[in-house]
């Protein structure tokens, strides 16, 4: 089965291959498929961070963090 996860191209860098999305909440009941996905590389686990401000994905290639604001 292939895993759907969310994708965006880096608005630094361009790439689209690179981009995984972070993780925020340690509550949500596939989180045990989050944890699978990291260390797969597929996703970034970020934790319970409440915060209103947070980047949504990351950027292996450039190691830049995306935020919302920067998506197209
Ligand atoms: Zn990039």
């Amino acid at each position: 089965m292939e895993e759907e996860l969310e994708s965006a191209v880096c608005p630094k860098c361009g790439r689209a291959d690179h981009v995984i999305p972070i993780i925020y909440s340690c509550s949500r009941s596939d989180y045990a498929r989050y944890q699978r996905l990291e260390k797969e590389g597929k996703c970034l686990l970020a934790g319970c961070i409440i915060s209103v401000e947070t980047p949504v994905f990351y950027c292996k290639s450039c190691k830049y963090n995306i935020w919302e604001s920067e998506l197209s």
